[in-house]
């Protein structure tokens, strides 16, 4: 049986119903914690904590490669992932949600391939989000009337530290909308094995603060937390109205994006 993905804060847990927690393991390693196996609006779906449950895995230490291989070993084809984003520019407000679809890494030595053996393959990363999942996201928070950006560049840093100003007004300058510590590879890795993957960013914080205007204070963690926190309930029923129509056929073409990268013959 196929299922979704959910990768996400451990608030998500009390979506699913009757749920069962598996222990996977796979040749990358342990994923992040124990997945919880059950249903939302009837349809099958697999829970991981991106940090745990006790929120003890920093983002640069996420077993990226065994979230994914995990995922894939339950049949998970499509996944739903949320974050929290700084923002850097005035109109993405904390509390508003974008839907990415671009990334730019600037995290350092993490593992982001599966073809680093054996095998040489350079997949696409033009399009790195589904754009049907993004499209169906897209009217599920214009019914919920929550406000959202249809789309973000989100530039991935490696973390746990902040930005300093000047790293902010440089991402800022390029034309990054929000910033993020776990977007990357994950979200590579899913599009290595053909999974449609959806990153929804909920707005914390201004980063290290907004040009010109002193009164915007560097974000501090137990800050963005609490907006975070403020915001969870939003996501989940988000995530919870995105089902069952995540759950029908796709219809996008993310499951053939290794169509024609593989090298060796
Ligand atoms: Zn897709």
């Amino acid at each position: 049986m196929e299922r979704i993905g959910i990768i996400g804060g451990s608030g998500f847990y009390s979506l699913l119903e009757s749920p069962e927690v598996v222990e996977v393991d796979t040749k990358f390693g342990k994923p992040s914690d124990k997945i919880a196996l059950g249903k939302i609006n009837n349809c099958d779906v697999a829970f991981l904590p991106r940090h745990n449950s006790k929120h003890n895995i920093p983002p640069q230490k996420v077993p990226y490669k065994a979230n994914i291989a995990a995922l894939e070993s339950l049949n998970v084809k499509r996944i739903i992932a949320t974050n929290a984003v700084g923002s850097l520019r005035p109109d993405y407000a904390p509390g508003e949600f974008v839907l990415f679809d671009q990334f730019v890494n600037m995290t350092n030595n993490r593992e982001d391939t599966f073809f680093d053996e054996n095998i040489v393959a350079h997949v696409s990363m033009a399009d790195p989000y589904c754009s049907e999942l993004r499209e169906l996201a897209g009217k599920t928070l214009e019914k919920l009337s929550i406000p959202y950006h249809k789309t973000a560049s989100v530039v991935v840093i490696n973390g746990p530290r902040f930005s300093s100003k000047a790293e902010s007004k440089f991402f800022s300058k390029q034309g990054f909308d929000v910033i993020n510590m776990t977007q990357y590879p994950e979200v590579v890795l899913a599009k290595e094995k053909g999974m449609c993957y959806l990153g929804i960013g909920i707005v914390t914080d201004y980063d290290a603060g907004l040009e010109g205007n002193p009164e915007i204070k560097p974000v501090r963690s137990d800050e963005m937390l609490a907006v975070f926190g403020k915001n969870i309930e939003k996501a989940k029923d988000v995530v919870k109205e995105l089902f069952p129509s995540v759950y029908e056929k796709p219809k996008c073409n993310c499951v053939d994006s290794l169509d024609g990268s593989i090298i060796t013959k």
